[in-house]
C-alpha cells in the first residue's frame, strides 16, 4: 500500500444505485453523471463500471476525451457545451452530444458544425438563471438549431432545478409547467430531473433523467438518509492510525491548543488532513470510525493529520488500524452537515493525494 489515505470504490454499490435510479424513472434513459472526477470517485473507472448507463454528462471536455480515450462509447454530453471553435472541433470529433445554452453558440455552429453528428441538447432556463434561453427567446433558438441539425442531427430539450432537493417547495412544480408550456408541441425528447428529482418528483421525468450524488450512493435531501432510498455508499474514504499518545487533563492537542482534555485522555492520531479534502472547519465532536467504533475528533484539522479522542474505547487502538472518514456506517452527509457544507462539495474535494481504489 503505498499511500494511507484512500478511497475504495464498490462498483457493485455503483451498478446497485443505478438500478435503483431505474426502477424510479422506470422506462427513462439515464444519464450518469461523471463531472468533477465522478464526484471524486474516479472518473474512467466509475464510467467502465457503469457498462449499463446510456450516457454521460459531463462538465469540460478534457473529461470527455478521457472517457473516449478509455473506450467509452455511449453517448456523452458536454453540459455547458462548447466555448470556442477549437472545444466544438474537438466536440464533433469526439461525437459528443453539446448543450446549446447561448446565442454565441448558435453562431458557432451556424459557421463550423458538422452536418452530421451526435445530439444538440437546447438548454431553457425555467428559473435557474444560471444557463438556458430565456422564454421569450426559445422559438428563435429552437428555428436556428434546427436549421443547424438540418434534420440529421436529433436535438433534445433539457432544464435544470433550482430546488428539488426541497420537495415541499412550489418552485420545482412552477418550473415544470414552465418547461411543459414552454415545449409543448416540439415533438422534442425532453430532459429534467437530477438526483433528487428522481428520487421526489414523478412529474419530472422525462425521457432522460440526469442522476449524479445518488449514483454514489448519497442522499440529496438534508432530512433523508441514502439508506431510506435504498441507495449504498459507493465510497469509503479510509486511512489508519500512525500514532496513539496520552495526553493529561489540562494537556492541549494540536495548532492553537484548540482542544484540551478535561480527563486523562488517550488520542490516536490518523494521517487525514486538508491536504486530502477533510474540510478544516470540522468542529470538535465530528465523528470518525476508529477500527469501525464512533470516536469524536478533537483539536484542529491540520494539513495532513486529525486527531481523535479513543479513551472510550474498550481497546486502545494500535498504529496501522484503520479509520473510517466516510462510507457505510458512517454517511459523508453527515460530515458535511457539520462543516455547513453539502455531500456534492466533500466529495469532488478528496484531493490528488488520496488513492482511488475501485473494488
Ligand atoms: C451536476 C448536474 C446534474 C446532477 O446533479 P445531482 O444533484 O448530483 O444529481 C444534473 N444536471 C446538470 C445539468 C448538472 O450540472
Amino acid at each position: 500500500m503505498s499511500r494511507q489515505i484512500r478511497a475504495i470504490i464498490d462498483r457493485a454499490a455503483l451498478r446497485h444505485n443505478l438500478q435503483q435510479l431505474r426502477a424510479a424513472a422506470p422506462g427513462r434513459r439515464v444519464m450518469a453523471i461523471v463531472k468533477a472526477n465522478a464526484y471524486g470517485h474516479g472518473l474512467v473507472s466509475t464510467a467502465l463500471a457503469l457498462p449499463d448507463a446510456d450516457g454521460f454528462g459531463v462538465a469540460r471536455i478534457d473529461e470527455a476525451q478521457a472517457l473516449r480515450a478509455a473506450g467509452v462509447m455511449q453517448s456523452i454530453l458536454l453540459l455547458e457545451g462548447v466555448i470556442d471553435l477549437a472545444q466544438l472541433l474537438e466536440a464533433e470529433r469526439l461525437q459528443l452530444d453539446q448543450v446549446v445554452h447561448e446565442p454565441g453558440q448558435l453562431d458557432l455552429l451556424e459557421r463550423h458544425a458538422a452536418p452530421d453528428g451526435a445530439r444538440f441538447w437546447l438548454k431553457i432556463d425555467t428559473g435557474m438563471n444560471r444557463l438556458g434561453f430565456r422564454r421569450e427567446q426559445v422559438p428563435e433558438a429552437l428555428a436556428r438549431l434546427q436549421a443547424i441539425a438540418g434534420g440529421r442531427r436529433p436535438i433534445h430539450l433539457m432544464t435544470h432545478l433550482a430546488r428539488a432537493d426541497e420537495p415541499l417547495q412550489a418552485m420545482t412544480g412552477e418550473q415544470l409547467e414552465r418547461f411543459a408550456a414552454w415545449t409543448a408541441g416540439a415533438g422534442l425528447p425532453r430532459s429534467i430531473a437530477n438526483s433528487a428529482a428522481v428520487l421526489s418528483s414523478p412529474a419530472s421525468l422525462e425521457e432522460w433523467i440526469r442522476p449524479g450524488l445518488a449514483l454514489y450512493g448519497v442522499s440529496p435531501f438534508p432530512d433523508r438518509s441514502a439508506a431510506s432510498l435504498g441507495l449504498r455508499p459507493a465510497m469509503t474514504l479510509q486511512s489508519v492510525v500512525i500514532a496513539v499518545r496520552t495526553v493529561l487533563i489540562g494537556e492541549t492537542v494540536g495548532y492553537g491548543a484548540a482542544w484540551q482534555a478535561r480527563r486523562d485522555s488517550r488520542v490516536a492520531i490518523v494521517a487525514a488532513g486538508y491536504g486530502d479534502g477533510l474540510p478544516r472547519a470540522l468542529p470538535e465532536g465530528t465523528a470518525v470510525l476508529v477500527d469501525g467504533r464512533r470516536c469524536p475528533l478533537v483539536g484542529r484539522v491540520s494539513m495532513d493529520m486529525i486527531a481523535v479522542d479513543v479513551t472510550d474505547l474498550p481497546e486502545p487502538p494500535r498504529p496501522g488500524m484503520p479509520v473510517v472518514l466516510w462510507g457505510p456506517g458512517l454517511p459523508v452527509e453527515e460530515m458535511a452537515a457539520r462543516v455547513g457544507s453539502i455531500p456534492w462539495e466533500l466529495l469532488c474535494g478528496i484531493s490528488q493525494r488520496v488513492e482511488l481504489v475501485p473494488r
